[in-house]
């Protein structure tokens, strides 16, 4: 009989131990095949993307996200300094929500143009603003878009409350009785001379106004909300921001983050942003936000600075970097 058939208990314990350290590393291998896929199960919940230029067609704003690696992404309709729309062609929609699909980008957010101010005091831009925000949310809806982010607009001289109410009433004409099935998101603002959105108590109040309007909730920016006074350096000011969604909207509310470091101190009032980690909310600050945990399925937009052809990508990977160490 040939010993390597041998059935004795010697010869089998033997067998046991040669195959111990391959089982041990098919073991080993298992588990971490199991923790990567989870890993990657996660960071595919995560939607991370920049504001993106629609220059050559809006559908060129998918191929630009892809080559950056996002999964969401922001772009304005239109230029954003100009009150003429023109109609997106049938074929570029279909090209976007065919490319958005391809790539998986989602949810697709479009930012309103900076002309419009719902508060106005002038009859002819109150409505051209109201005329303005219709347009942009139709061409949402002809994008397949899920989100319109806005910024009500600013006024001196009245009653804040008067103002938002006024704020709360331009929405509801632009939206009239059309029924949009892109939903409207409100952003905070910096806090500049008349500003009425700076705080969140003040954007749930409009919110609160237009129950039928369809607003979803709120884009957070951090710029602006540090610039407004939440100071996100600090773990109180972080939980102060987040308290107040919470109470006041919230946190299924929250549906979008604009991810913008601060060029001015806390406080200061002036909406200017810097890249990440470079401004006054700098590295340590992002650190703390991006690792609070009721904020990981907020998708992140980065409006950071746009000089050199690289800085998406850079401020991009300062973002996946600060994320994968968490
Ligand atoms: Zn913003
Ligand atoms: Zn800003």
């Amino acid at each position: 009989m040939s010993v390597f058939n041998c059935k004795c208990s010697i010869c089998e314990l033997r067998g046991l131990r040669n195959s111990l350290p391959l089982f041990l590393l098919f073991y080993t291998f298992l588990l971490y095949t199991e923790h990567s896929m989870k890993k990657s199960k996660d960071r595919k919940k995560l939607r991370l993307g920049v504001h993106i230029s629609i220059a050559g067609g809006v559908s060129k704003s998918i191929e630009r996200a892809a080559a950056l690696n996002c999964n969401t992404l922001q772009i304005f309709s239109h230029n954003p300094r100009q009150w003429q729309v023109s109609p997106v062609p049938a074929e570029e929609a279909e090209q976007f929500a065919e490319l958005r699909n391809k790539y998986d980008i989602s949810p697709a957010y479009i930012h309103t143009s900076y002309l419009i101010n719902l508060v106005s005091l002038t009859k002819t831009t109150l409505d051209r603003s109201i005329g303005l925000l219709a347009s942009e949310l139709e061409i949402a809806d002809m994008l397949g878009a899920e989100y319109v982010v806005l910024h009500t607009g600013s006024v001196q001289g009245v009653d804040e409350k008067r103002a938002r109410a006024r704020a709360a009433e331009s929405i509801l004409k632009a939206i009239g009785s059309d029924r949009f099935r892109a939903s409207l998101l409100l952003e905070n603002t910096a806090g500049e001379r008349g500003d009425i959105t700076s705080s969140i108590k003040t954007l749930a109040e409009i919110i609160d106004r237009c129950r039928n309007g369809n607003i979803a909730g709120v884009c957070i920016d951090t710029c602006h909300a540090f610039a407004a006074g939440y100071d996100l350096t600090l773990n109180e000011g972080i939980e102060k921001l987040i308290t107040e969604v919470k109470e006041n909207i919230g946190l299924d509310g929250l549906k979008l983050i604009h991810l913008n470091d601060s060029k001015k101190p806390l406080g200061s009032g002036v909406d200017r942003h810097e890249h990440i980690g470079q401004g006054y909310i700098g590295i340590k600050g992002f650190r703390k936000i991006l690792s609070d945990k009721r904020l990981s399925g907020v998708p992140l937009i980065l409006e950071t600075p746009k000089k050199a052809e690289d800085d998406d990508k850079r401020n991009l990977e300062k973002v996946s970097d600060m994320l994968s160490k968490l």
